[in-house]
């Protein structure tokens, strides 16, 4: 209590009177409560009591079904602030946020759907192998504007060049991502650079790298930030993989290294565990296990990595986004590419997830299939030479959610490193909506039949 009045001090010193509690839930959305800082003793004391079924985001917002949510009569988990991770929004004077814990009021013990504790599981293996991973994110998005009497309501920003890697006026023609970048430099996002992407009004935003659980935290937070600063400006900033038929997809690659610790945890320097000059490629027996892992389990990790019906729209051929399951060296065509640095900056980076991923099962995720892969010790197949996307080198990702399902589910030495509570809750979730889609007619459907049948 001492330790939260000083908190409480510091928030009314700094005109602060409301602390938005977020966390993330199953597939990643930021649910939040705002609390007074009159209330934070209690809320911190006892928790924020918050419905541990979750919910789909559809504007109808339809209860799905988690194990443990609707068939157990939709009971509590209860959320506590972590005064740790206070950040003042610089868009929302009066308003500071922080990141949630979720428990399970019962046993206190973390909630299995609770993607941090996931995160957190995981890192506690790699700490037990010696291994700090070290995670760089980059996220593309599509910033959208009103366009009444259409079928969706919206418009990708019409005016921009979709020139890939530029900035300026041309690019961002009222400077929505200079804003963005300065706005969440303040919020201590740790955002490094902006540019426009491949496709009109689609921007990359690349962060910095840190620690498996901060750089998913910042992802997480970044993803929250960057809708709320849309919507300031009457726009819908969407993270969703493919929204267009028309356009690329939306991905979110993830540069993975690790650092060497001892058994404890502390580190033994700066050496990065993933760089072996005299090692095949200039990198070491460690990374190279780890590119295998992540290659043998990339149909499992898919479930992960492009968690939605619609993901599964932006693999294919000559898209930048991958299709098979491959790895290179400097290769874009490649599911994993090793980036030219080596040294300090010896890493892949797994271009296989898309925006919509939660970042923390993301992160997790691959985290779990590199550790398999130091684990069982094995080589990787031989690096893609040239332009990917030719099937008679390498296999198919699976072609959609439902095999990516499948695919976890079987993969036993995944599902026992992530935990049987948190598969079993995910695939329910995302079988469920699997079978809404599966049920939906689309406008495609009646286009290509009603005419001719
Ligand atoms: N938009 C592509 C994707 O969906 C990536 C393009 C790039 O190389 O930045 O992953
Ligand atoms: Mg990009
Ligand atoms: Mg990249």
């Amino acid at each position: 209590i001492p330790d939260i009045r000083r908190h409480m001090e510091r928030l009314t010193a700094e005109g602060v009177d409301v602390v938005r509690v977020i966390y993330p839930d199953l597939i990643g959305t930021d649910r939040a409560r705002d609390v007074l800082v009159d209330h934070l003793p209690s809320a911190c004391e006892h928790g924020l009591a918050f419905c541990r079924a979750v919910y789909h985001t559809s504007p109808q917002g339809d209860v799905v079904p988690v194990a443990g949510g609707l068939d157990a009569g939709l009971p509590d988990v209860t959320v506590r602030p972590d005064l740790s991770t206070l950040a003042p929004l610089p868009w929302e004077p009066g308003v500071a946020t922080c990141l949630g814990e979720v428990t399970d009021p019962a046993t206190g013990a973390p909630a299995p759907e609770s993607p941090r504790d996931l995160l957190r599981t995981v890192l506690t293996r790699c700490a037990e192998q010696g291994l700090r991973p070290v995670v760089g994110p980059e996220l593309e998005y599509f910033l959208l504007e009103p366009a009444p009497g259409t079928p969706t309501g919206w418009r990708r920003a019409p005016e921009t060049t979709g020139a890939v890697y530029t900035a300026g006026l041309r690019a961002d023609p009222d400077n929505h991502l200079l804003r963005t970048l300065r706005h969440l430099r303040d919020l201590g996002i740790g955002v490094i650079t902006g540019n426009h992407e491949f496709d009109g009004g689609q921007y990359e935003i690349n962060l910095t790298h840190s620690d498996a659980l901060d750089a998913a935290d910042r992802s997480f937070r970044f993803k929250a930030a960057v809708k709320e600063l849309a919507r300031k400006e009457g726009r819908l900033a969407t993270f969703m993989a493919k929204p267009f038929g028309d356009a690329g997809g939306s991905g979110f690659h993830l540069h993975l290294s690790c650092d060497d610790s001892d058994e404890h945890g502390d580190e033994k320097g700066v050496r990065n565990a993933f760089d072996d000059p005299a090692g095949a490629y200039g990198l070491s027996a460690t990374a190279r296990h780890a590119v295998a892992g992540v290659v043998a389990h990339a149909p499992a990790l898919a479930a992960l990595a492009n968690p939605t019906v619609n993901s599964y729209k932006r693999f294919g051929p000559d898209t930048l986004a991958p299709w098979l399951i491959d790895w290179g060296l400097d290769n874009r065509s490649a599911m994993v590419r090793i980036p030219p640095e080596r040294g300090s900056g010896a890493r892949l980076e797994l271009r296989l997830g898309d925006a919509g991923a939660n970042p923390y099962l993301l992160v997790a995720g691959t985290i779990a299939a590199a550790l398999l892969g130091i684990q069982a010790g094995e080589e990787p197949p031989a690096p893609l030479e040239g332009y990917g996307y030719d099937t008679s080198r390498s296999a198919v990702l699976p072609t959609d959610l439902s095999a990516a399902l499948d695919a976890l589910e079987a993969d036993t030495a995944l599902t026992d490193l992530l935990g049987k509570g948190f598969v079993s809750s995910f695939l329910t979730y995302k079988r469920n909506e699997v079978e809404r889609f599966q049920r939906h007619v689309t406008d495609w459907e009646f286009t290509e039949y009603a005419y001719h049948l």
